[in-house]
């Protein structure tokens, strides 16, 4: 089946004698064993619970891989993997990536003793800084906030030579955009906040992963820490996956009516999407995704004021997050990015006034006109 069958048709059919459309919801906490010499698939809900394990099944199937694991929210996915590594260990990191990935380094990894480096330019990582400690590298490609784009499979090929894992944030882009396993992935997260649930009504996260003894870990570190999806969201989940595609192709389509405009406006200094920063950066992003996505950064001009032009926004509303049918704008400087110290903004060249938009599913026209009347009241 192709993708935009699968997200619909994609969750397997377990229990469902009633011949209902949509999967129940199993509320259970505990399940009843037929005797000591003999226990079923399903003991406890914290590790086996049908509905969360049909969300699982068919998140593994979309992502083309063998495992698929769902969690409490993208932080929890994340950090489950993180807890893959232990003191002496280093992971490498790209510089601007999301604010509560940066914070956990900083604060946890720092405390558990394990080395971590913001990386400037992961395109540019060579064979020297494969030192034997560095045990995986983790990065958003396209990056956040300044959609920076890095080359998957050259990543990938250098960091297997090492035996480095390779760790991707595929939130902005969703399996639907981004084949992360065909390009070298060893493991890919998601937060499931966004494209995947869709309706910015619930926090979810995922693992995703095709080696078996990496699997059988993260199952084990998802059941010992106990950070799992609930039934009724891992069913809310598989609702919003269904309506992926469309979703995103609307977003996309409004997203790149949006930029056209915006890069010829005068009042715009600075527009950042997927491989606007070089044509080494727009032909990897060619290569290895089928999109740009819809979540890209602007910078007005010095005269024009960021706060006056939020502040006269009337349908795009100024909140964090992304990847819902509603269109966002936020100020990464104060709000995603504020555990970045300043001096590290301005170094990565995440400046006091960029603003990152993130279109939704409404009439690219109406969106368009409301981004103008706010441009011409920002001076
Ligand atoms: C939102 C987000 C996260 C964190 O996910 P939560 O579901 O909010 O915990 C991680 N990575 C990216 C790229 C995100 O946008």
């Amino acid at each position: 089946m192709e993708f935009d069958s699968l997200v619909v048709q994609g969750i397997p059919a377990v229990e469902n004698e009633k011949g209902s459309v949509v999967p129940p919801i199993h509320l259970a906490t505990t399940y009843v064993q037929e005797s000591l010499s003999s226990f079923q698939e399903f003991g406890y809900g914290r590790g086996e619970n049908p509905t969360r394990f049909n969300l699982e099944a068919l998140v593994s199937q979309l992502e083309g891989v063998k495992h698929g694991f769902a969690f409490s929210s993208g932080m929890a996915a994340t950090t489950t993997v993180f807890n893959l590594f232990k003191q002496g260990d280093k992971v490498l990191l790209n510089c601007d990536l999301y604010g509560g990935t940066y914070r956990y380094a900083d604060k946890l990894f720092t405390q558990q003793g394990i080395d971590f480096e913001l990386v400037d330019d992961v395109n540019d990582l060579t064979d020297a800084d494969l030192t034997p400690n560095v045990k995986a590298i983790f990065i958003e490609t396209p990056s956040n906030p300044l959609l920076r784009v890095i080359d998957i499979q050259k990543l990938s090929d250098l960091a297997h030579r090492y035996d480095c894992l390779v760790i991707i944030d595929n939130t902005f882009m969703t399996p639907y955009l981004q084949r992360l396993f065909e390009l070298g992935a060893d493991i890919v997260v998601y937060s499931a906040t966004k494209y995947l649930s869709g309706h910015s009504d619930i926090i979810a996260g995922l693992v995703t992963v095709d080696d078996d003894d990496l699997a059988a870990e993260i199952k084990l570190l998802q059941s010992t820490l106990g950070n799992i999806l609930s039934p009724t969201d891992s069913y809310h989940l598989i609702q919003g996956i269904k309506t992926l595609t469309v979703r995103m192709d609307k977003q996309e389509e409004n997203t790149k009516k949006i930029i056209e405009f915006l890069e010829k406006h005068p009042r715009i200094a600075n527009v950042y999407y997927p491989g606007s920063s070089s044509a080494v950066e727009a032909q990897i992003q060619k290569k290895q995704a089928s999109g740009i996505g819809a979540v890209f950064s602007i910078e007005l001009v010095p005269e024009a004021s960021p706060e006056k032009f939020v502040d006269a926004l009337d349908i795009i509303n100024l909140a964090v997050s992304l990847g819902g049918v509603e269109s966002l704008i936020c100020h990464p400087a104060s709000m995603t990015h504020d555990y970045y110290s300043s001096e590290l903004r301005a170094k990565i060249g995440i400046s006091e006034g960029l603003l990152r938009l993130a279109i939704g599913i409404e009439n690219a026209d109406d969106l368009i006109k409301d981004l103008e009347q706010a441009l011409d009241k920002a001076v």
